[in-house]
């Protein structure tokens, strides 16, 4: 795959590597995506080049038919315009993911409704509903929005041991649960070993999927985690502006960052990555830049959500992320990554609770449901209030939303697992 992306880019075709449509070739995947124009040439170059071609689909299905419908907006102008050209598909330009983003009132409406579409035609209706773990707020950075970092002392730490983490697993599979997201603050008393250990246990006793969300670690520490049993492994861009970068992650750069993911993704993990939207200093074009390199980067899952200041950090007085903003940027991720898995954040869900729900509505299809015990979660604050996510509030929406929840889970509900577990 990576050589592939590198002859043809050698061989001057346009190419950008982009998740798979989930009904061609499985949920995500990645594959190469070229203008139609070139096919024929960039078919020649990997065959030149000894490469096997599995297959070559159509690309976009999730834009037929929703170019026609887009909803009346003032016929022309340089908004529709713009909506027209990115959902054509192809590389998309700045200029014109920075008109989307900006949409208010009746554009923002359009907008949030073409993705919403695109989400029916690619994903579906099933929204997926995973559960977060927070094993551990222990943190050896120090990014300046972050309530866990290394030098809040307001936060009260703690750890879980391995059979802990393990007996909470196994409660949240009985949930019908079937991805589970082990996450945490860059803690290394978590060595290679014990993560492995838990990797292997959790796998062998639920048979889960498992995502790791635990921050940078040695680049031959994701294979080894992959190889115990992990599937996939989340690593958030956060923004894609060096500069701001650098300022917000003290001691840390954006090319280092772009390794580690480009690593994750060479590991074979289903690779999740984002940005944080509002942040202080941060402009529009700063977020379109954002979601042309999730594209670029073939991202599988793309987590967005609001800058929520928190107490005790540098940014604590800083105001949070506008929702709008946020939600303008969960639909021009779905128009730009139609195949992705996003998620509708707990960060949008903090800004306001409606907020999670509509990000729902316009190109989300994931929510992540906060299953920390309780007196711990209590203390894993990356940002302000944090809003406990719980099955029920998440079959409220998935009602609401006349969407529908993986069969498992409403078996798992009816089981009477939900309160016994989510309280
Ligand atoms: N230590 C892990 C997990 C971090 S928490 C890692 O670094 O990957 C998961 C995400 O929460 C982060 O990637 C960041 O995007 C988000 N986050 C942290 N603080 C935040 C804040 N104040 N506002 C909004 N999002 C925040």
């Amino acid at each position: 795959m990576f050589r592939a992306e590198r002859v043809l880019r050698a061989g001057g075709v346009t190419v950008s590597a982009v998740p798979a449509p989930p009904r061609e070739a499985g949920p995500c995947t990645t594959v190469l995506e070229v203008p139609s124009a070139e096919t024929s040439r960039a078919v020649h170059i990997i065959k030149l080049n000894g490469i096997e071609t599995v297959k070559i689909i159509a690309a976009y299905p999730g834009r037929r038919g929703v170019t026609e419908k887009l909803a009346a907006v003032a016929a022309g102008s340089a908004f529709e315009q713009a909506l027209g050209r990115v959902l054509k598909g192809g590389p998309p330009t700045l200029s014109d993911l920075r008109l989307l983003l900006r949409a208010s009132g009746k554009e923002a409406q359009a907008l949030r409704r073409t993705a919403d579409k695109v989400r029916q035609n690619t994903i579906g209706e099933v929204i997926d509903i995973r559960a977060a773990l927070e094993f551990s707020n222990y943190c050896r950075r120090n990014c300046l929005y972050c309530g866990l970092r290394a030098e809040n002392r307001k936060t009260k730490r703690y750890r879980m041991t391995e059979q802990e983490i393990l007996a909470r697993a196994r409660e949240i599979s009985e949930l019908g649960v079937r991805t589970i997201i082990l996450q945490s603050g860059e803690d290394d008393w978590y060595t290679t070993k014990r993560l492995v250990k838990i990797i292997r246990d959790i796998k062998r006793k639920t048979g889960m999927r498992i995502t790791l969300s635990i921050g940078e670690r040695e680049y031959g520490e994701y294979s080894i985690f992959r190889e115990a049993g992990a599937d996939n492994c989340l690593l958030k861009i956060e923004t894609t502006d060096e500069h701001l970068y650098a300022r917000l992650h003290p001691g840390m750069a954006l090319a280092d960052r772009i390794g580690h993911i480009r690593a994750i993704k060479k590991a074979g993990y289903i690779t999740g990555s984002g940005n944080i939207t509002g942040l202080p200093e941060q402009d529009l074009d700063s977020i379109a830049g954002d979601v042309m390199w999730l594209r670029q980067e073939g991202i599988h899952m793309i987590g967005t959500g609001p800058f929520i200041p928190a107490p005790g950090t540098p940014l604590e007085k800083y105001p949070a992320g506008p929702a709008e903003l946020a939600l303008n940027t969960i639909a021009v991720a779905r128009l730009v990554c139609p195949n992705a898995y996003i998620p509708s954040t707990t960060a949008l869900a903090t800004l306001e609770r409606k907020a999670q729900l509509e990000g729902l509505a316009c190109g989300a299809n994931t929510v992540m449901l906060i299953m920390t015990p309780p007196g711990l979660r209590e203390n894993y604050i990356i940002y302000g209030n944090k809003s406990v996510v719980d099955l029920t509030w998440a079959l409220q929406m998935a009602k609401t939303l006349k969407r529908q929840v993986p069969p498992a889970i409403e078996n798992g509900k009816e089981a009477g697992f939900a309160q016994h577990s989510v309280k």
